[in-house]
């Protein structure tokens, strides 16, 4: 008897036969752990600190259940972000609201949510927020994106921390802009945020952007603007292949505030509260995805093509970024002999190329294929590319399993198509 692949206790195949595939699967146990690990790294340093989640790398009304209950705040991307977590009962307070480039809408909705914290991403973005807040007369704490000029080591189209970024305040303009708050009658800036790229696997970026940040920080605080915080942002790298390197988060986290304190002390300021805003290294480990194997193509001499029912919809990251994935066929997950080596393609009229050249153990026609690492940026970043039906998330805690996000269904794919009177007959 060979074995199936077990995920965070659970039979991977039953669970496809259960739900059906392609299906999303995301173990709460998982997450907790992962929140759990950098909580009590920064519990242990005695320092004032926030773990925000970045909603953007995985959000729904369930997942924002789970943030709350974790005691952490939660990031939001958008006024769609905001309103998930919303419905979903969070308290506004410990949310935080981001965008490079808020809409007057989004910016109001926060206001009348009354989040924690918004933060500015330029000067055309204040002066909005600075007329909407007298309009309302309702005063509002925010913190500015600054770019810090770090360029980090990870993928060009995920560096966002560089001086040539679409993202926050130039360093060297920043000081103008934060001093006209202090002019300001309803908006009171608390902090300073950079974010300087994702799935980063080297913290010496992150110390460079603390010792930046702490400059500004420091020159903004003698200039009498009241901070209080330094958000450093998330962007914590995971391996998602076997021989990829890993963020330690538990030896980064005491060697940063370790950092931050001695700057402090150099410069004669009060350690400020750090923030951290990590996503993908919370949510990414937590989840896979499971397929259905159809096609299997050998072309001789050149390769086998595995194709599953799922693709770029569910998991655009392959062509966005050219992200690579490990995989293992549920069904045979014990077997190390007999594999071969094979390319796993989506069911897109595209190239769709999943996954190229990865051993597997013979996958067949009916085998249940498991895409692992998917919890970040997969469920949050489908489409319905070719009218396909985005998958169903299922949460597993413990023995449980229940949905956690419904399959989206034909009818769904309609619902809002519109015919406009001259095409009717
Ligand atoms: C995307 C994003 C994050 C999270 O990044 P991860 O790489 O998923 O940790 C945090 N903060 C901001 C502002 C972001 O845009």
């Amino acid at each position: 008897m060979t074995e199936h692949f077990i995920f965070s206790g659970h039979d991977t195949v039953a669970l496809a036969q259960k739900y059906g595939t392609p299906l999303y699967v995301m173990s709460e146990d998982i997450l907790r752990a992962n929140i759990a690990r950098i909580s009590d790294a920064f519990g242990a340093t005695g320092i004032d600190y926030s773990i925000n989640f970045a909603g953007k790398s995985f959000i729904n009304k369930g997942m924002c259940k789970i943030v709350d209950s974790a005691g952490i705040c939660l990031d939001v991307a958008s006024g769609g972000e905001l309103y998930t977590a919303m419905e979903s009962g969070f308290d506004p307070k410990r949310v935080c609201l981001h965008g490079s480039n808020k809409s007057t809408e989004e910016l109001a909705m926060a206001l009348d949510y009354g989040v924690g914290h918004i933060v500015v991403d330029s000067e055309f973005e204040l002066d909005n927020l600075d007329r909407l807040t007298r309009e309302k007369q309702q005063e509002v704490q925010i913190l500015f994106r600054i770019a810090p000029g770090i360029e980090a080591h990870t993928h060009e189209l995920i560096q966002t921390g560089k001086t040539d970024t679409k993202f926050g305040l130039p360093l060297e303009l920043a000081e103008a802009v934060i001093l006209k708050t202090l002019e300001m009658p309803y908006v009171k800036t608390v902090g300073i945020h950079c974010h300087i790229g994702s799935q980063i696997a080297d913290e010496v970026p992150f110390l460079r952007a603390s010792e930046v940040m702490l400059t500004l920080y420091k020159k903004l605080k003698d200039a009498g603007v009241p901070l209080t915080e330094l958000n450093l942002g998330g962007g914590f790298g995971i391996p998602y292949l076997p021989e990829d390197p890993t963020f330690d988060v538990t030896a980064y986290i005491p060697k940063l505030v370790a950092h931050v304190r001695v700057l402090c002390a150099e410069m004669g300021i009060d350690v400020p509260k750090l923030v951290v805003e990590p996503g993908r290294s919370l949510s990414a480990p937590a989840g896979i995805t499971l397929y259905t194997v159809g096609t299997v193509k050998t072309i001789p001499g050149i390769r086998t093509y595995v194709s599953i029912d799922g693709g770029m919809a569910d998991n655009p990251r392959p062509a966005l970024y050219d992200a690579e994935y490990d995989a293992v066929i549920c069904d045979r997950a014990k077997t190390e002999d007999n594999t071969q080596v094979v390319t796993v393609s989506g069911k897109a009229c595209e190239t769709d190329l999943m996954i190229k050249d990865i051993a597997l153990a013979q996958p067949t026609p009916g085998d249940t294929l498991a895409v692992l690492h998917t919890g970040a940026y997969n469920y949050s970043m489908a489409s319905n590319y070719n009218r396909l039906r985005r998958p169903a998330v299922v949460l597993l805690k413990g023995d449980q399993d229940a949905v956690l996000v419904a399959r989206e269904s034909y009818a769904d794919l309609v619902k809002n198509d519109r015919i406009p009177a001259w095409l009717e007959d």
